[in-house]
């Protein structure tokens, strides 16, 4: 097996045709990842989510971590890792721009809208959108050879 670094344009494309990543945050120096769904839209990640943990977390320490990968098997895969900040999109305009970049994606809001327990009703939902603005980002590909 071989392992080389990506080229950053091999990185974006992965980006750009990837749906999930693991995100990670840190609060007083206790570490907390969780899958989610994102799109990739000029140099940035951006997502969607109800209130929580993360959310909270993000809010106190902008500085993340996302985890990308695009795995065949032991030997074949590729592997990015994207840090960057958090951005809340509060305005209509950043929030309309999150949705468009969101929405080419079937059922793109289910993942993120739905928590263990009972359903809040649609009018009681706070959703946020954010964005993560990628400040640096990494990736290494195994192949056989
Ligand atoms: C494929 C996939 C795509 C997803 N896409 C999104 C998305 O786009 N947006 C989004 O907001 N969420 C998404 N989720 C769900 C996400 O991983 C979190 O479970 C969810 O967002 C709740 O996170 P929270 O920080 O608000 O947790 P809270 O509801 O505040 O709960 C906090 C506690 O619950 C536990 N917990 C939370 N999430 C998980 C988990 N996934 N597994 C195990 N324990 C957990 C943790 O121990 C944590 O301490 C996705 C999940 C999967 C598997």
């Amino acid at each position: 097996m071989i392992i080389r670094e990506m080229s950053h344009a091999d990185c974006v494309a992965l980006l750009a045709k990837s749906w999930v990543g693991r995100l990670a945050c840190c609060k007083e120096n206790v570490p907390y990842v969780v899958p989610i769904q994102f799109a990739y839209v000029d140099n940035r990640i951006v997502s969607f989510s109800l209130p929580g943990q993360k959310i909270d977390w993000m809010r106190a320490n902008p500085r993340v971590c996302i985890q990308i990968d695009d795995i065949a098997d032991k030997h074949r895969w590729k592997c990015l890792l994207v840090n960057g900040v958090f951005k809340e999109q509060v305005r209509d305009e950043q929030r309309d721009r999150a949705w468009a970049a969101l929405k080419t994606d079937n059922d793109w809001w289910e993942p993120g809208s739905f928590k263990p327990g009972p359903q809040a009703i649609a009018s009681e939902r706070n959703h946020v959108f954010y964005a993560v603005d990628i400040d640096t980002m990494t990736g290494r590909e195994a192949f056989d050879g």
